[in-house]
């Protein structure tokens, strides 16, 4: 049986009298109609993906990586090729906006490019300096892959967030097992369908499971050899626990709680513009949006003005011309509801927005919120909100701005918006996160060549970019005696003199510093 027919079969839960599995069913958050009923996917199905992986693995890792660019590539040419049907899929499944899933789609593609196009010169075999003591060897380092990755994926960017890893992983020679957010496995599915439609010869080297958190636990006992999450803090520490009892490598990608500088002599309004995106875009659910500005004391008028201006426009919905959809999870609205109202118990004003309405009435669509002066210790400042709202609070400086920018247990990215180069390079630098893009938002996501990920509570590893490749591969080291000297110190026949007449030349070469 192929694949695709296996792909069928599992769809065909969707029939009535259906062969027994355990199904769940995925619907439009807005409407609530149903998009699909996909199969929950136990140990044993998880461990059948994984053996049909293991055995495409060694034929993905023996094309070679100039065989495996030309698969990326026609993959990625089907995605674009199919680019409306699959964001019509995202907004029906996620709920933002049609043309908000066209630019997801738009960057996971970039990055099958790139991630094809550079496997080879960063992981291929080179040699490097062997050194004074290795001298007459030569040595050699190459990036092997490790053979099946399963990624496990969440709702929020359900193309660009795995294909972070995807096509990474693929790049790199490895296979993928991917399990898809449970509330987005029709994406997941199409991912993994378009994979073996493009690359037919290769079709199990991009498979999907779908399920619940258990069918992620699954994966990760299932012997892969390693697993790339992105999710949530707390279920990160399930998915490191269930891999600690095989020592399985995990990268891990987390929340955040990003945060803005405003520096005296910023461009206010490109400022406020880029905040606004950052905050409000896909109705906040962005692992690297913007939840928190400092803005000082110089510029905090203008900017509060200037923001309260821009997102009084915004109209969320999930109509055409919709700013942001509807919350893809109804139960985020409890949290959101949450942070804004101890927000204000706690002494915050509401420039904008203020109380969450209720869930059903509104369909889970959120009004957007702008918070001001809201203490450092609320909920709404210290924890991963995950909703359209923004906090904005008065500092007298950057340097405050950057202390309390700083003052999280989280750290994935953030962004300065400063006049001066200079200051906003080193206002970056200083930010304590794996990203920052000054005088602008999130952009360093859409630089294919830059590393993506987080510090603190917000994981650890790289995908994008060099070290992204690298992450889904082991370094390999090799040397190669290319003529034997005529005192081998490594042998127990080795002269009585040996070691003293090194320790004299050692004592020449590293002995004079001080
Ligand atoms: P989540 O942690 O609830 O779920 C993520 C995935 O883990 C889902 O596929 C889920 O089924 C699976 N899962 C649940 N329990 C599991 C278990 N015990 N073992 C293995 N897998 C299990 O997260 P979510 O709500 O889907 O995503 C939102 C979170 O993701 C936010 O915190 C957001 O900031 C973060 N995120 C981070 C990045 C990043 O790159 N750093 C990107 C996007 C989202």
């Amino acid at each position: 049986m192929t694949t695709v027919e296996r792909q069928d079969e599992a769809m065909s839960a969707n029939a009535p009298g259906a062969a027994e599995q355990d199904t769940f069913r995925s619907t439009d958050p807005a409407s609530g109609e149903l998009v699909g009923v996909f199969p929950v996917q136990d140990a044993a199905a998880v461990e059948a993906a994984v053996a049909r992986a293991r055995v495409a693995a060694e034929a993905w890792a023996a094309l070679g990586f100039g065989e495996r660019r030309l698969r990326l590539a026609a993959y990625r040419g089907y995605l674009a090729r199919r680019m409306n049907e699959l964001a019509d899929l995202v907004h029906r499944e996620n709920g933002k906006p049609h043309d908000d899933a066209v630019l997801e789609i738009t960057l996971a593609i970039d990055h099958l490019a790139w991630a094809g196009a550079h496997a080879a010169r960063t992981l291929r075999l080179r040699r490097v300096a062997p050194g004074l003591l290795a001298a007459n060897h030569a040595a050699y380092l190459e990036y092997q892959p490790l053979g099946v990755v399963g990624v496990i994926g969440p709702w929020n960017y359900p193309v660009f967030t795995p294909m972070g890893s995807i096509a990474y992983a693929l790049a790199a020679g490895n296979a993928v097992v991917f399990k898809p957010s449970e509330h987005t496995p029709a994406v997941g599915a199409w991912l993994a369908r378009a994979w073996q439609a493009a690359v037919p010869d290769c079709p199990d080297a991009l498979q999907a499971v779908t399920g619940l958190g258990e069918t992620g636990a699954a994966l990760c006992r299932a012997g892969v050899d390693k697993v790339a999450f992105t999710g949530s803090a707390p279920t990160g520490r399930r998915v490191m626990a269930a891999c600690a009892q095989t020592l399985t490598p995990v990268l891990m990608e987390l929340g955040g709680k990003d945060a803005m500088i405003v520096d005296d002599d910023a461009d206010v309004a490109a400022a406020a513009n880029a905040a606004v995106w950052g905050a409000m875009s896909n109705a906040g659910q962005t692992c690297i949006g913007i939840e928190r500005v400092y803005a000082t004391s110089a510029v905090y008028d203008a900017f509060v003005r200037e923001v309260t201006e821009q997102v009084a426009g915004l109209r969320p919905g999930s109509g055409p011309g919709a700013a942001y959809g509807p919350m893809t999870m109804a139960s985020q609205t409890d949290v959101v509801r949450r942070h804004t109202d101890d927000a204000l118990a706690d002494g915050g004003t509401a420039a904008l927005g203020g109380p969450v309405p209720g869930t059903q009435a509104h369909g889970n669509v959120i009004a957007p919120a702008v918070l001001l002066d809201v203490p450092e210790s609320s909920a709404a400042v210290r924890e991963e909100t995950f909703g359209p709202t923004i906090t904005i609070t008065r500092v007298a400086d950057a340097e405050e701005g950057l202390a309390r920018a700083n003052a999280t247990s989280y750290g994935l990215a953030g962004s300065v918006f400063a006049g001066s180069r200079s200051r906003g390079l080193s206002l970056a630098r200083r930010m304590r996160s794996g990203m920052t893009s000054v005088n602008s938002v999130l952009t360093f996501a859409s630089v294919p060549a830059l590393p993506f990920g987080g510090v603190g509570e917000s994981g650890f590893g790289r995908i994008h970019g060099a070290d992204g490749l690298k992450e889904f591969t082991r370094a390999k080291a090799v040397t190669r005696q290319r003529f034997p000297l005529p005192v081998d110190l490594m042998s127990f026949r080795r002269p009585a003199s040996a070691a003293p007449a090194l320790a004299r030349v050692i004592g020449v070469v590293h002995g004079r510093h001080r």
